[in-house]
């Protein structure tokens, strides 16, 4: 199933078609779309009863009009380095642990979205966001925690990120709408039927003024130093996960601060981010 949420009210979303989960459940789950997963195993057994497509209280859905599809999580976990082609490309070594950061939740943003430059050195990283269910402590290192992916960007102020000796890179990832994700959280479930969870291509394209496309990043899943599984089992080892909890798991190669010479985002592009069976978001820029 595919969980949305629109005018922060949680959806399911079919082919063109959006189901409202308080109205379709009778008031059992939703509206708030941060519910769905504080009674995450009760709603997934209720939702994957249900037919969207087929159900009489769906409303057509057009592309744009969703917001973050996990708007509120209390905390989100941010992986640096997590693919070795990234890794090489920055200069740095591979982590013999993962490299934790936070985003702060304030800058969560939904699928299309207008996003103000801080500054001439913000940079793109294609994310897969993992989604976790009811949560806990000490988990293993399996998918069951794991309420669903999403697309994310982890749009980053180099400048304000890498500032000073010792770097703290929340603030300069945390510019508002620099978390942009959605447009929804697909189930494990889902997208195990029609991918190989473990190799989703993942990337993300340019455009200026409505100009050709050029693709900046192009990578797999496979290449993960850190799988999802490990980074839940690694992360509540430590902290205890709440549900709707987000894990941005980092991004491969292609990045502006590897290239050369080094480029960064202008006012006036378009920046699509796409992963296989997740689908895309779109971020305009502005001065
Ligand atoms: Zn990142």
């Amino acid at each position: 199933m595919r969980i949305a949420n629109r005018g922060g009210r949680a959806v399911l979303l079919g082919q063109g078609v959006a189901l409202d989960v308080a109205t379709a459940s009778s008031g059992r789950f939703g509206p708030d779309p941060m519910a769905v997963y504080r009674a995450w195993r009760e709603f997934a057994a209720w939702a994957s009863g249900i037919d969207v497509g087929a159900d009489p209280a769906a409303q057509p859905v057009e592309g744009a009009g969703l917001d973050a599809p996990v708007p509120a999580p209390q905390q989100v976990f941010a992986i640096g380095l997590n693919y070795a082609d990234h890794a090489k490309e920055t200069g740095m070594a591979l982590p013999e642990d993962p490299l934790v950061f936070t985003k702060f939740p304030s800058a969560l943003a939904g699928p299309e979205t207008t996003v103000r430059l801080s500054g001439d050195r913000v940079d793109w990283e294609a994310e897969l966001v993992a989604v976790v269910g009811e949560g806990g402590r000490d988990l293993p290192a399996t998918w069951d925690a794991v309420a669903g992916l999403t697309v994310g960007q982890d749009l980053s102020d180099r400048t304000v990120q890498n500032r000073g000796d010792r770097p703290q890179f929340g603030l300069g990832k945390s510019f508002a709408g620099y978390a942009p994700t959605g447009p929804a959280v697909v189930t494990i479930d889902e997208l195990r039927a029609g991918h190989d969870l473990d190799a989703l291509r993942i990337g993300c394209r340019v455009s200026e003024d409505g100009g050709e496309e050029r693709v900046l990043q192009d990578g797999t899943t496979a290449d993960l130093v850190f799988t999802v599984p490990e980074l839940v089992h690694r992360l509540s080892a430590v902290v205890e996960l709440r549900p709707g909890d987000l894990i941005f798991t980092g991004t491969p190669s292609g990045v502006g601060l590897g290239r050369s010479p080094q480029e960064f985002l202008k006012p006036g592009q378009v920046l699509t981010t796409e992963i296989e069976g997740l689908g895309t978001i779109r971020q305009t820029f502005t001065a």
